[in-house]
């Protein structure tokens, strides 16, 4: 927003653009006024210009009206309508409504006269008056006024559609970046703010070290870099980041999305690349956003022909210009988000330009421990709040959906008039922002709740008897949202998953299905969602990751979305398929064959389901006993546990051992005293 940028902006080189602007609108204005007078003193219309001896011959003539003499000789005559014709001649059909003639008359006194005289002649039977000429000021108000009340509207609609889209058709081409001054009054970020994320922290160090002091680095020869990418999916704190960065280093921040610069007209994506950079280099040492990159960085197509998008590519190629030109100490660092690397375009990547990724991924039980305290900070909780629990019912959960579970905890207390917000409203909140609102007026018949319970049983059932399977929280046959039943699982956050670990999860996953199948002799419509999370995960098993007998260690995976061969051949792309399908019926009949060896703890949680509507671990334990394998969280938990055991034991040790010293030492230096 323009208004934004030149806040507090009192050097008056900065405003120069502002003129540029308003040249236009006097442009325009002068034009306009010009076309009025031509017209006004022109040919034709309604008024003429003739000479004293002229006006006179009208005026014996009887043409004229009424006659007002002005005290600088100049004379204004109103013709009468029927002799129009005489005096206008060939322009009498664009006389308007009161047709006039000028004339100069050599002085007030021969006007009046021989306006006298042809009063008594009988030529003349009008009116006389004399008035001054100082109507320079009426003149102003009715020639003038007119065409400043319209100039000034057109700048007002102008201004009013710039105002809230930050477009406006004289703002086209100007960039649409936000910033954020370090004087402003937005409230500085701090890597206090930033909660986990250690690692990108550390990387981002080093830029607010150059930032801070650009003459360390430099001196030594060093190259600065330009800009880095922050890779992650949405909502994991990447903006947070970056205007930490800026927060820290104390240094003004510009924030725009990759969408911005991309408009219908050609050209404008590129002139607010400019535009951006301009505004940079003025504020430099600055730190520029761009959030969703890839909307204007994705890789330029081979074959421009088959939908290449020049509009974007100019833009692209004006970025990549821009970012060459500023020199590695000119101070403007990019930070770019994206949370899909594979598909920039490697010019982007290249050595100085965004040639370091910082990695920003969801964070994990430690982690979201901490963004739970940093968004538990202004909230008033009361001590049933418990930050642990908190953590581990939010597996998969990004910063951006622990901040709206904080929020939606606080609303969800406010509704029900409490002072405070319990571990029940944040329970709550979670389970809304996973599954939408409960839906308890949503009608479902007897039948229908023992359909959808055996569905849910059979997920739960399975995921509670296989070793990889993601270990339930809780299963629940209240419909929220679309969904009519669901169950929470933890999932395990590995780094790297093996191919049991999938086959486990498929297997689960197909459970629903399977006991219906079994136990009802029907299938519905509610698995659709299962089935085609399953289908992907096996085609991702047998053409990305080599994990199928018949394609072992072929990845045919392929980025290029402007290609139009598949990279593989019709043979494989049948074996592909048949592969999928073996691998899902495989786990199908699995879960089917666990299912008939346990029908009857199955058959027990479907009725405790019915009953009950919702069930927790600690039901399903009851019913098949405890899981003999330690959930790979719950292993992570322990083993930080310990080290904390561990450095607390070591901690005292020494302090143990120091007090002991500084006994021996007292000791020793009572005896010399004694001595
Ligand atoms: P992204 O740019 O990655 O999509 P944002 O930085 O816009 O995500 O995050 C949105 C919001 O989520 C932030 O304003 C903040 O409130 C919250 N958030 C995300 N990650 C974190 C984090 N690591 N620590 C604290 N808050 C976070
Ligand atoms: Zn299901």
């Amino acid at each position: 927003m323009e208004t934004n940028n030149n806040q507090g902006n009192k050097d008056p080189k900065k405003l120069r653009p502002r003129f540029n602007l308003s040249w236009l609108y006097w442009g325009i204005g002068l034009t306009l006024l010009t076309l009025w007078f031509a017209n006004e003193s022109g040919m034709g219309g309604s008024t003429k210009k003739v000479s004293y001896d002229e006006f006179q011959k009208y005026v014996r003539s009887g043409y004229i009206e009424q006659v007002v003499g002005y005290d600088d000789n100049s004379v204004e005559a109103t013709v009468k309508r029927e002799s129009v014709a005489q005096v206008f001649g060939a322009d009498s059909t664009r006389v308007g409504q009161s047709p006039m003639i000028f004339t100069e008359a050599p002085s007030r006194e021969s006007l009046g006269d021989f306006l006298e005289k042809e009063k008594e002649a009988n030529a003349y039977d009008g009116t006389i008056e004399y008035e001054k000429k100082g109507n320079w000021f009426s003149m102003f108000l009715w020639q003038v006024l007119p065409f400043i009340f319209i100039i000034g509207f057109f700048m007002f609609i102008s201004r009013r559609m710039s105002g809230g889209a930050g477009g406006g058709i004289f703002n086209v081409g100007k960039s649409k970046a936000q910033l954020f001054d370090k004087d402003g009054s937005h409230a500085r970020v701090t890597f206090k703010d930033v909660a986990g994320l250690a690692g990108a922290k550390q990387e981002v160090e080093e830029i607010v070290e150059f930032l801070k002091h650009p003459g360390r680095y430099t001196e030594l020869g060093g190259k600065i870099p330009k800009g880095a990418l922050l890779v992650g999916p949405p909502g994991t704190g990447k903006t947070l980041l970056a205007k930490a960065v800026a927060g820290e280093a104390d240094v003004p921040f510009f924030s725009l999305a990759g969408s911005d610069f991309v408009e219908m007209f050609v050209g404008v994506g590129a002139s607010r690349v400019r535009d951006l950079f301009r505004q940079a280099k003025e504020k430099a040492p600055c730190i520029v956003f761009i959030d969703e990159i890839d909307a204007v960085g994705r890789a330029r197509s081979k074959a421009a022909a088959m939908g290449g998008n020049d509009e974007r590519e100019s833009t692209l190629n004006q970025l990549l210009t821009e970012m060459d030109g500023f020199g590695s100490n000119s101070g403007i660092i990019i930070l770019a988000a994206t949370n899909r690397v594979d598909v920039l375009d490697k010019a982007l990547l290249r050595a100085g330009r965004f040639d370091r990724q910082i990695h920003v991924d969801l964070p994990d039980l430690n982690e979201r421990k901490e963004v739970f305290g940093v968004h538990l900070r202004p909230i008033k909780i009361d001590e049933t709040v418990d930050v642990d629990l908190l953590a581990r019912q939010t597996p998969g959960f990004s910063g951006a959906d622990i901040a709206n579970v904080c929020n939606e905890a606080a609303l969800i207390a406010a509704r029900h008039g409490k002072k405070f917000v319990g571990k029940q409203d944040f329970l709550n909140a979670v389970d809304r922002i996973v599954g939408g609102l409960e839906k308890k007026t949503k009608i479902t018949t007897e039948a229908e709740r023992r359909s959808i319970a055996i569905h849910e049983a059979g997920h739960a059932s399975i995921s509670w008897l296989l070793e990889h399977a993601n270990p339930l929280i809780k299963v629940t046959i209240v419909p929220r949202g679309r969904a009519l039943g669901a169950a929470w699982y933890l999932p395990e956050e590995r780094q790297i998953t093996t191919k049991e670990q999938m086959l486990d999860e498929m297997c689960a996953t197909l459970g629903g299905r399977a006991a219906e199948d079994l136990f009802l002799g029907r299938i519905s419509t509610g698995a659709m969602n299962d089935l085609e999370r399953v289908t992907k995960q096996a085609f991702g098993m047998v053409a990305y990751l080599g994990m199928s007998e018949a394609l072992p260690n072929l990845c045919y995976y392929d980025n290029n979305e402007y290609s139009y061969r598949s990279p593989y051949s019709e043979k494989t792309a049948e074996l592909i398929d048949s592969e999928v399908k073996r691998i899902v019926n495989e786990q199908y009949e699995r879960a089917k064959k666990i299912l008939l060896e346990n029908s009857a703890g199955h058959n027990k949680l479907s009725n405790l389901l019915i009953e009950k509507e919702v069930i927790f671990a600690e039901d399903v334990e009851n019913i098949f006993g405890k899981r003999p394998w330690a959930s790979r969280s719950e292993e992570i938990m322990k083993a930080k546990q310990q080290s904390a055991e561990l450095k607390q034991l070591e901690q005292k040790e020494e302090q143990l051992a120091e007090e002991a010293e500084r006994e021996v030492r007292e000791h020793a230096e009572d005896n010399e005293e004694s001595k």
